[in-house]
């Protein structure tokens, strides 16, 4: 896929304050790509400069091969989608919708089907002579995107979700990820919350005080972090010290609490393949075993610290010898599955190949 943009050396300062610090990244034409990150890490100020609605301090920004340095925003092939659904509560969801198209030399009559597509497009076929301001918040963000999505090649949307509630956004998530298979157009979202961009995104950066901490596609993201900082930030994980007892293609380690294990290349990143390093499991990886149960791979004692009960899933604190910390490990609550007692010994199955080791 070819890059439609690009992104090279880009600072920004707000006075002495550093928001970006040396920005590398191409995004892909047609892609859903994510921008993640702690609040304030600089992820908006990013999606704006690429809009242009703010200058670069320092590198450069393509779209489509074209350099956009002094080009304003409404010229660059971008539209943005803010978090306070910015529709026009006077006028009507058609004129909305049509409102970026006003510029538009096509024949009134094909405009006129091209809001209808777009409307159709986001399941508000139908609703075109609604007034804006009688609509649900849900509806009225869907209108918002219809708009946007008459842009030509790329949609910008900062945090578009943060205001619904929680079975809205999920659907709405879905719904983002439809339209943007259909319009086929770039998508980049900015967005903080670690579950949304992994649902949405073919790729993801996770940003950290103004740089990219990782660029990967979510599952790699999430199985093969490639630092500490990263792996806490996308869901839980557990860290234990290790010593790497053997480097090169099959890397031995000595893990605190576990003992010894062979790991892959892929599971060593860059900088951790000697020395000290921190050893990470994702807590649905260890498993307790119930009576009858064998562990499929490698198996240690433990005594029960903590029990969290979620419904779906009970997460267990489990302290083993050697390890100063307890482990932290989730369990679905099958059918005929016992909630485990705090106190309860606990025999936990891990599994080498589910290790990585980050630098410490
Ligand atoms: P959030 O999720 O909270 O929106 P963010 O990652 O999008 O965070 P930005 O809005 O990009 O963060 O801001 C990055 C940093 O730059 C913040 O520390 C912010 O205070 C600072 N900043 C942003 N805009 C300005 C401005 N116009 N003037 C001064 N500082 C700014």
């Amino acid at each position: 896929m070819t890059a439609l943009i690009e992104l090279r050396g880009v600072e920004k300062h707000y006075g002495d304050y550093h928001a970006l610090r040396g920005i590398d990244l191409e995004i892909r034409a047609g892609e859903f790509f994510s921008l993640l990150g702690p609040s304030g890490c600089g992820k908006t100020t990013l999606l704006r400069t690429i809009a242009g609605l703010e200058q670069v301090s320092s590198g450069s920004i393509r779209i489509d091969g074209r350099d956009m340095k002094g080009v304003a925003p409404n010229h660059r092939p971008t539209n943005m989608v803010f978090q306070s659904y910015a529709v026009f509560p006077h006028l009507t969801v058609a004129e909305n919708v049509g409102f970026g198209l006003r510029r538009d030399p096509r024949a009134k009559s094909e405009k006129a089907r091209a809001v209808e597509e777009a409307l159709e497009m986001v399941g508000l076929a139908g609703y075109g002579r609604r007034r804006a301001h009688a609509l649900s918040g849900g509806q009225r963000q869907r209108v918002a995107l219809a708009r946007a999505s008459s842009s030509p090649r790329c949609l910008l949307l900062d945090e578009p979700l943060s205001a619904l509630d929680r079975l809205m956004r999920e659907q709405m998530q879905l719904e983002l990820i439809r339209l943007q298979r259909q319009v086929g157009i770039t998508f980049i979202l900015v967005t903080h919350d670690q579950e949304e961009a992994l649902v949405m995104s073919d790729r993801i950066a996770v940003m950290f005080e103004g740089e990219i901490g990782q660029l990967a596609d979510p599952e790699t993201l999430y199985r093969r972090p490639a630092t500490r900082r990263v792996a806490q930030f996308i869901g839980k994980m557990n860290f234990l010290p290790g010593e790497v007892t053997r480097g090169g293609a099959g890397v031995e380690i000595e893990i605190a609490g576990l003992g010894r294990a062979t790991l892959d290349p892929d599971q060593a990143p860059a900088g951790a393949a000697s020395g000290a390093v921190s050893v990470g499991i994702r807590p649905e990886t260890l498993a307790i075993l119930f009576e009858g149960e064998t562990a499929p791979r490698r198996e240690v004692q433990g005594i029960i610290d903590e029990v969290v009960y979620y419904g779906d899933m009970t997460y267990y604190d489990v302290r083993i010898d050697g390890f100063d910390r307890p482990l932290t490990v989730s369990m679905k609550n099958l059918i005929g599955r016992p909630v485990l007692d705090v106190g309860a010994v606990a025999r936990l199955a891990w599994d080498e190949r589910a290790l990585v080791l980050l630098p410490d």
